[in-house]
């Protein structure tokens, strides 16, 4: 009999692990340490995650089965004592503009409860509240707050005339289709300069149409604006490649509803108040100042869904999102805020025994909120859940019950676990992470000076206070400040934005490519050994794709074949003919000094940089895949199997041999060890030497303290930042910095 209160694993061969065996208690806190790509995620994602849903989804019929996502059984021999798993990731939230953070958090639905009892006028029942029901929503922009508005100036030239051009798409150029209609329906002079047009000639050009003597005249142009926002608006422009489809889509903007000015809701549910505000505007107010607009609302009826409303507000704001508000729409949370909401939806709910999984909470998250985070953890298994945990962050790791810590390395040269006990003994241990625990990274001594700068000049987007920063060129500035101070804003939204011909942002979302993109074909060397396979075997190169000539011709290259059966789900199996490689029996019949183009694919950058060390076209990213540590990973491993980490760094090894460029990362230290965080600086530092300028936004110490110069944005995070609160190197800061980073950082280098 195994016991009930461990999650009891064995012979788990998932991905890169190596016949793993664990026991893993129950009701506590377990948090997964390892180098990036050691191994963490196949085993609490990939095996246990995967396998509690997997059993979860066959309680259903095949019916409901049919709709649930599909988890592939893990590679495991033995698997028990699992709980119903909740994973509590940095997946975006839902994208859709009618999605709000008072939506999705449950709390607009309290509110609008609060309204239909107390609200005075009285007017209807909570859906009367809703921006998403015909009751509820303003008309005129159909809930959404915004309207979609076409500006036709950019493709008007006013120095010209029609027979000159003055139309810049193409159909309306001298001579072609729309020209004709126009010029031919003389109403226009053909030969007159566009700023010479009179205001009612404007109008009609424009909508094609004129008061006359206050009777409406109605000529046989359409008119410009008519006409494209007829083409761009009610046409679905998703699937038109063209460019004129193109330059039009650059003339539409968003701006707020003239008639509800963004508040969603119509005139009649907005004259309903409680205490002077209408429903819209306490979902305006940052959580803090709506929770004291709550707490002064006396009336007795509304007082249960008051309390329920406080103490999930008091959640947020404990757990470091008191910034938001409830009409921020959920599709611009960034990842590490959409966790933290989802967080606190858990925490409300009064389930036990369940398993939490979570992945890097501490992402996003400034040294100052991370300890408010870790109180929500051990309140999840001071309810009787198992909270498993993979991070990398001292402050979170410190919390654990037990570490269970992977490695040594990455990838085929990780996968086992090497050590399994309390936090005291990790930090007594020799294993990386041991080792890293007890590491003091010092202050950078020797900071390089910045020759030039380019400014920024009166930011004012979100909640930025119209401020002025110099970004320092040719050095590695870091960007700091509390979550929600305006980092993203102005590195992101404004820096980037205004230096755009010359920003290269390098975060961690998916390199836009498909399924069947690997390195090889990322990086583009793919094509070069496909040549060098034609040219030894006097072939074509397109032979050796499994796109095109070289598919499998049982599974089409795809190297599983589904088979889809009447009253159950279809099942996947690895094709028999390619077992799963993807190629003809032909194109694996060729080879190149002993190895076939699967062999080749199968390869490690390692053993790749010594196979193609004298072919410089190849090796040359090879060797950038080696420098940016992805050493590990093979030439054909799908890009859809990289984390969020390691994407970063394929994207950097990209752009490895250019000089000249301006990186702004967003947190690049998320899902990196201590140890790899030093080598991403050793990275970036090597790009600053090769004439590059990098902008880092991190809440990382050690990242700041190896800055050459620091931007703190604060002093708060929401209307309570904004500001530049301090600029300088590190050591001044530590010296004279009186910000909430600077004390952090202080703390950090006793
Ligand atoms: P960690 O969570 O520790 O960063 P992972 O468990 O994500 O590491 O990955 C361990 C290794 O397995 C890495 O080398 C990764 O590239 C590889 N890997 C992950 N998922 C897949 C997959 N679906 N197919 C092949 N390799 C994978
Ligand atoms: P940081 O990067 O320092 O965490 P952000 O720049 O993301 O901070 O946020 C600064 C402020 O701007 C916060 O109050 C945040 O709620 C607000 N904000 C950020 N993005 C948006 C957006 N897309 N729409 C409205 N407000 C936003
Ligand atoms: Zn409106
Ligand atoms: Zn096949």
């Amino acid at each position: 009999m195994l016991e009930r209160d461990k999650i009891v694993i064995r012979g788990l061969h998932q991905n890169n692990l190596k016949n793993v065996s664990l026991d893993i208690p129950k009701e506590k806190i377990v948090v997964f340490t390892g180098v990036s790509g050691s191994g963490k995620s196949s085993i609490v994602f990939d095996t246990i995650a995967a396998e509690s849903q997997r059993q979860m989804n066959e309680t259903y019929s095949a019916f409901i089965r049919g709709r649930l996502p599909k988890y592939e059984k893990p590679k495991v021999e033995l698997i028990e004592n699992l709980s119903a798993s909740v994973i509590v990731d940095q997946s975006r939230l839902g994208g859709n503009a009618r999605s709000t953070v008072g939506t999705i958090s449950d709390l607009y639905a309290a509110l609008r409860l609060l309204y239909s009892r107390i609200g005075t006028p009285y007017v209807g029942t909570a859906s009367y509240f809703s921006f998403n029901d015909p009751n509820g929503m303003c008309m005129t922009c159909s809930g959404l707050g915004k309207v979609t508005e076409l500006d036709i100036s950019g493709a008007l030239k006013e120095e010209l005339s029609w027979n000159e051009g003055m139309v810049e798409l193409p159909a309306f150029h001298p001579g072609n289709w729309y020209f004709k209609q126009y010029v031919e329906s003389g109403l226009f002079d053909p030969d007159k300069k566009l700023k010479d047009y009179t205001e009612k000639e404007r109008n009609l050009l424009f909508y094609g149409a004129y008061e006359k003597d206050g009777e409406r005249v109605n000529k046989r142009v359409e008119g410009i604006h008519n006409h494209l926002s007829r083409l761009l608006l009610k046409r679905d422009t998703s699937t038109s490649g063209d460019t004129t489809q193109k330059r039009l889509e650059t003339m539409i903007h968003q701006k707020e509803c003239p008639v509800c000015h963004g508040r969603r809701l119509n005139q009649e549910v907005l004259s309903c108040k409680i205490n002077g505000y209408s429903i819209a505007e306490l979902c305006e107010l940052e959580f803090v100042q709506l929770r004291e607009v709550l707490k002064e609302i006396k009336d007795e009826r509304g007082k249960t869904i008051i309390q329920t409303l406080i103490a999930s507000l008091t959640r947020m704001i404990e757990i470091g999102l008191p910034y938001l508000s409830m009409n921020r729409e959920s599709a611009s949370l960034s990842g590490g805020e959409a966790q933290r909401l989802k967080l606190v939806r858990y925490m409300g709910s009064a389930l036990t025994g369940m398993t939490y999984i979570f992945d890097e909470p501490s992402t996003g998250m400034h040294p100052r909120d991370v300890h408010r985070m870790t109180r929500l953890l051990q309140s999840l298994r001071d309810k009787g859940n198992t909270v498993l945990v993979v991070e990398h962050d001292k402050d979170v790791i410190s919390i654990a019950d037990e570490v269970i810590d992977v490695g040594p390395l990455a990838g085929r040269n990780g996968g086992q676990i090497l050590f399994q006990g309390s936090y005291e003994a990790l930090l007594l241990s020799e294993t990386r992470t041991g080792k890293a625990m007890r590491e003091q990274i010092p202050l950078k001594e020797k900071v390089r000076l910045p020759k030039a700068f380019l400014p920024v000049q009166k930011a004012k987007l979100h909640n930025l206070k119209n401020i002025s920063v110099d970004i320092p060129l040719n050095i590695l500035t870091v960007v700091t400040g509390v979550a929600g101070s305006g980092k993203s804003t102005l590195i992101r939204d404004v820096f980037a934005e205004t230096y755009s011909d010359r920003v290269i942002l390098v975060d961690q979302s998916p390199v836009t490519a498909t399924s069947r993109s690997t390195p090889a074909t990322f990086l583009g060397f793919f094509d070069e050994i496909r040549k060098v396979m034609a040219s030894e075997n006097q072939a074509e190169a397109s032979l050796f794709s499994f796109n095109s000539k070289g598919a499998c011709p049982i599974c089409g290259g795809k190297g599983v074949v589904v088979t889809e059966l009447v009253f159950m789900d279809p099942v996947t199996t690895v094709c028999e003919s390619c077992e799963g490689n993807r190629y003809s029996e032909e194109a694996t019949s060729y080879q190149y000094k002993g190895k076939n183009i699967v062999d080749i694919l199968n390869m490690t950058v390692e053993e790749a940089l010594e196979f193609f060390g004298d072919n410089r076209k190849i090796s040359k990213h090879i060797k950038a895949m080696n420098e940016v540590g992805l050493s590990y990973l093979s030439l054909g491993q799908p890009l859809s199997t990289l984390s969020g980490g390691e994407r970063q760094r394929i994207k950097l090894a990209k752009y490895l041999n250019q000089k000249g460029n301006i990186y702004v990362l967003d947190e690049p230290t998320t899902g990196l060890h201590a140890s790899d965080v030093k080598n991403i600086m050793k990275l970036l530092d090597s790009f600053v030497k090769r004439g590059n300028t990098v902008v880092v936004i991190e809440h990382n110490l050690d990242v700041m303290k190896q800055a050459d110069y620091i931007i703190d944005i604060g002093p708060d995070g929401g209307n309570a930042g904004g500001e530049v609160v301090f600029t300088g190197t590190p050591k001044e800061m530590i010296a004279s910095a009186n910000t909430i980073t600077a004390k952090y950082l202080r703390k950090s280098c006793e």
